[in-house]
């Protein structure tokens, strides 16, 4: 073999398997319904995403139910072939404190992307209830107790952990009424159905903007800045001191996925969040795209690792109990 084939041989050598990753579309699994916050976020991502992913088509499916657990379950599952990827929320990091058989362990079935934003959330309720500020609310909620439906996506969900430490701050108790998402617990908070819900504004502001559903509060320590929402007080200055839920969302891919498909999704999802109508878009919905650092596995990682230990022991001194 002479230089110039030895030179070839070491070339080819040199291409990873992956080089031409993706070569067909990938599955983004949303582990809640469709229309509603968290799949909001994944449907936008996927428009700027697929850009940095050869122009793939990103199919979104959504597996609702049980908070969120069964979407994981199934790509914690699913075939680590960089062809199944899951956009989850904070319940990676809440189910584990619920669930005493929870189908997948978070911190080893999972190889982690990076975070993807950060998003508030506040406490609606019906149109018609007759309450229109949060200390109103409060003297409504007294007044019904054990009649008041609190609508959520299920044990594990956002909007029940907000749910769950508003019942303990407030000690009521709410029949609370599990959908697969919270895009059809809001067709039932729009309806009337159901009284009050904790959500996030990706889901929330239109509704609020139209005067559709009564919003009392927001979630988060400090006020919000986004037009629409601002005038919201927070519930820990509304007396309920300490309050604070923000929701982030991550990306995730089977464990064991080829390493060449996990850089390759990662500086995608890199250039997506410094996209600047994504960034716009999502800021118009009261989220915050996250910072170049976050988007980092090892990063991503333990700030899950952070986040289920924190969750873990607020769920317990809930008196939450795993089933
Ligand atoms: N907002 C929902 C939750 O409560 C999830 C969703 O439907 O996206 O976690």
């Amino acid at each position: 073999m002479n230089f110039r084939w030895l030179a070839l041989a070491g070339l080819v050598a040199a291409v990873p398997a992956f080089a031409a990753y993706p070569e067909k579309p990938i599955t983004i699994v949303v582990p809640f319904a469709a229309g509603g916050p968290t799949d909001k976020v994944a449907r936008d991502l996927a428009e700027v995403l697929r850009k940095g992913l050869n122009n793939q088509t990103l199919v979104i499916e959504n597996v609702g139910g049980a908070g969120g657990t069964l979407g994981a379950a199934k790509v914690a599952k699913a075939a680590p072939d960089g062809y199944t990827l899951l956009l989850h929320h904070i319940g990676m990091s809440t189910a584990p404190g619920l669930y005493r058989k929870l189908p997948y362990k978070v911190l080893d079935d999972f190889e982690y992307l990076g975070i993807v934003n950060d998003v508030p959330m506040t406490l609606v309720g019906r149109a018609n209830l007759p309450a229109s500020n949060y200390g109103e609310l409060v003297k409504w909620l007294e007044a019904n107790k054990g009649k008041i439906n609190l609508a959520n996506a299920g044990l594990g969900a956002a909007s029940h952990l907000c749910g769950l430490l508003l019942q303990q701050a407030l000690k009521t108790e709410m029949t609370t009424v599990p959908y697969k998402g919270t895009a059809p617990a809001m067709t039932d908070l729009l309806g009337g159905q159901v009284d009050i819900m904790c959500d996030q504004t990706t889901n929330t502001s239109t509704q609020i903007a139209a005067g559709k559903i009564k919003a009392f509060a927001v979630t988060t320590t400090e006020r919000l800045t986004t037009p629409g929402l601002d005038k919201l007080p927070t519930l820990d200055e509304s007396g309920l001191k300490g309050f604070n839920v923000t929701i982030w969302h991550g990306l995730y891919a089977p464990k064991g996925t080829p390493k060449a498909a996990l850089d390759a999704v990662n500086a995608a999802l890199k250039s997506a969040l410094k996209d600047p109508e994504f960034i716009k878009r999502q800021e118009a919905l009261g989220a915050v795209v996250a910072a170049d650092a976050r988007v980092n596995p090892a990063e991503h990682k333990k700030f899950v690792e952070a986040e289920t230990a924190k969750w873990g022991a607020a769920i317990k001194a809930a008196g939450q109990y795993a089933d």
